[in-house]
């Protein structure tokens, strides 16, 4: 049988070899899946144990739905003046809180809108509760926040971070990102600032030993090429922290499928299908051989392609989603409890385990 192009690429794979750009793309759009699959767990297993996928219970909270950004393909905020907009109180959040831990939950994602009705001094106070009064782990803030906060503070982004960490800020989202090429970014969120503007944040919180996830959410009108662009600039920001060696880093990349109900986008972009989810986040694992860990989707793309996913090299269900406003917002959210967690990674063949948020074993 003749070899081809595709079966040189996942002879390399196995063992080991690092994908070129021109590579991850020839596999996006012409690998088979079997393929896909067969080189992405090998990398996974890499990284992972084999027989076990892990899951988080956390909560995601949105501190406050006003936002003076205005993201085209978002459905979630309200306009500053707006009375429909909230910012949640203490009492509404150690509500949030209690029911959380009794669910033996242990941390919260915490993002808001960009408010600008909020004083600095008020995202260190609520990290400060959250953490020192709750004992909640805070996950907190998307890169367009944290560039928000170091303007309010008058500070750097590293004293920003720093700030925020010795006030109980545990870990960084990487929401936000899109896609991280201007041409797109400019399309649909040109207040939100250029891929520089995510990328300092990031680098800011690795230089501090701060760990954080990245992100893409795929299918706004990019194309192939620019999905690899954007994860070039991930492996090549995880190599630096890699190498500076001080905690910082990323600990997980997670890739989504735009969900464009209710925005402006509605009817004008097709829904990536779930091969295209599957092919995405297949060649995202094998080119980000420098990532621990990749999360299934299951939120925006259905249980079942999100158990399928971990046999093209996922190895983390993500969250139980107990709460989430922005994609709901957009008309698409699946949760689950425990037990149904529990049973879908199960019946996907692997045991489940806790993990916290920076991927570490709960209660030790
Ligand atoms: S995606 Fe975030 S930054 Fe953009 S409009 Fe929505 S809440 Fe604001």
């Amino acid at each position: 049988m003749p070899t081809t192009a595709t079966d040189t690429l996942v002879a390399g794979i196995l063992q080991g070899r690092r994908l070129s750009e021109d590579e991850a793309l020839h596999l996006l759009e012409r690998a088979d899946l079997p393929d896909l699959a067969l080189a992405a767990t090998a990398v996974r297993d890499r990284h992972n144990d084999p027989a076990r996928v892990s899951y988080v219970i956390d909560r995601n909270v949105n501190y406050t739905d006003v936002c003076n950004v205005y993201c085209t393909f978002c459905a979630f905020y309200h306009k500053p003046g707006d009375t429909r907009g909230y910012v949640l109180t203490k009492a509404q959040l150690k509500q949030k809180a209690e029911e959380t831990k009794a669910l033996g939950g242990t941390g919260f994602l915490l993002q808001g809108g960009v408010n600008p009705d909020l004083p600095w001094d008020y995202y260190l106070d609520l990290v400060r509760y959250l953490n020192h009064d709750l004992g909640i782990w805070v996950h907190g803030f998307s890169p367009v926040e944290i560039q928000m906060m170091a303007k309010l503070s008058g500070q750097s982004l590293g004293k920003t971070i720093a700030d925020l960490r010795d006030a109980g800020l545990g870990s960084i989202p990487g929401g936000g990102a899109e896609i991280l090429v201007d041409r797109i970014r400019k399309k649909i969120a040109p207040l939100k600032g250029g891929r520089e503007k995510w990328l300092e944040v990031m680098e800011a919180a690795h230089e501090a030993g701060v760990k954080t996830t990245g992100t893409m959410m795929f299918g706004i009108t990019e194309t192939m090429a620019e999905r690899v662009d954007h994860l070039r600039v991930l492996r090549e920001q995880q190599d630096r922290a890699l190498a500076r060696g001080n905690g910082g880093g990323y600990t997980a990349f997670a890739a989504w499928p735009f969900q464009s109900g209710h925005t402006v986008w509605e009817g004008k972009v097709p829904k990536p299908t779930d091969a295209e989810y599957l092919r995405t986040i297949a060649v995202a694992r094998i080119y980000l051989d420098n990532f621990a860990h990749i999360q299934s989707s299951w939120v925006t793309m259905g249980r079942k392609t999100g158990q399928v996913a971990l046999h093209y090299g996922c190895d983390d269900m993500g969250s139980l989603m107990l709460e989430e406003n922005v994609v709901s917002a957009a008309g698409t959210c699946y949760s689950v409890n425990n037990d149904e967690m529990n049973r879908m990674i199960r019946a996907a063949g692997y045991e489940p385990w806790q993990r916290d948020n920076v991927y570490g074993p709960v209660g030790v």
